[in-house]
């Protein structure tokens, strides 16, 4: 993976000014420091803004075209389904956050019980983790949470940890020279699948997600369903991928908490019943 250097940069886009510049005024106390200073603090692995909405979208494709490259996208009935499903989330979420994202939505052919989003709205689903949902409300609660991570961008924090640890692996200074850096896009396509988010982000996702789902008019006792049968995988041996659970173990604080916002919800909501979801008459 290429360390990207000052020598390799265009001239700065509009978001990388502004990006500077914030990263000027929020940099290590001065406030009036000049921008020539700026790029250091920013390499210094400071983190002070995340790049334009354009520029994550941009990478966000580049990188869902590497994501396309390692696995077979469906497009039968399970395609048209969870694009469904997904479509009807995007339209109750706040005209601001349906403006500014692009949410598409994928679903590959693979075992894994996974799903993920890439910066800028690229949602996966893993058929794998679709077939052991039971309810269209419990695949929107994938949904609607991973759809959280994108609309708060929680992976730019995820990405600025990842870079500290990695010694400066230009994951995140790589965003600024979408299409120029092959490798770099690969390596948040990767990445992605795996990103580690923290504990208060993965609790942000679920109130987010838990709040679309309402909005969208589904019943939200399907994320309780999604977190008893990924419990339920891992109970019986086996493993669950990227950011549902691999980092952050399914505790019965989470599903606590969940109960807990469903319940208040109640006293001003009223919940349509679940919607059975058949995924062997999708197939095919
Ligand atoms: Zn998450």
């Amino acid at each position: 993976m290429t360390h990207i250097t000052n020598e390799t940069q265009e001239p700065l886009s509009e978001s990388r000014r502004q990006f500077l510049s914030r990263a000027a005024l929020a940099g290590a106390g001065i406030a009036m420091a000049p921008l020539l200073f700026a790029p250091r603090a920013a390499e210094a692995g400071g983190l002070f803004g995340a790049p334009s909405a354009s520029d994550q979208k941009k990478v966000g494709d580049q990188a869902a075209q590497q994501v396309l490259q390692k696995y077979h996208e469906v497009f039968d009935a399970r395609a048209r389904h969870f694009n469904t499903i997904g479509q009807r989330l995007v339209r109750a979420l706040p005209p601001s956050d349906r403006s500014t994202w692009d949410f598409k939505f994928h679903v590959l052919d693979s075992n894994e019980v996974n799903a993920f989003a890439l910066p800028g709205g690229n949602m996966f689903m893993f058929t794998g983790l679709y077939k052991i949902l039971s309810t269209d409300d419990a695949l929107a609660a994938v949904t609607g949470h991973e759809m959280t991570h994108v609309r708060k961008q929680h992976w730019a924090q995820a990405s600025a940890k990842q870079q500290e640890r990695e010694a400066g692996i230009g994951i995140l200074l790589g965003l600024f020279h979408a299409g120029r850096a092959a490798q770099t896009i690969a390596g948040l396509a990767n990445s992605a699948i795996g990103l580690k988010f923290s504990r208060g982000e993965e609790d942000q996702a679920d109130e987010g997600g838990l709040q679309n789902l309402v909005a969208a008019g589904y019943n939200p006792e399907g994320m309780i369903q999604l977190f008893n049968a990924l419990a339920k995988v891992s109970g019986n041996g086996g493993s669950i991928g990227g950011d549902f659970l691999s980092d952050h173990p399914l505790t019965s604080d989470r599903i606590k908490h969940a109960q807990q916002r469903i319940a208040s919800m109640r006293s001003t909501h009223s919940f349509p019943p679940l919607t059975p979801l058949n995924y062997s008459s999708l197939r095919g």
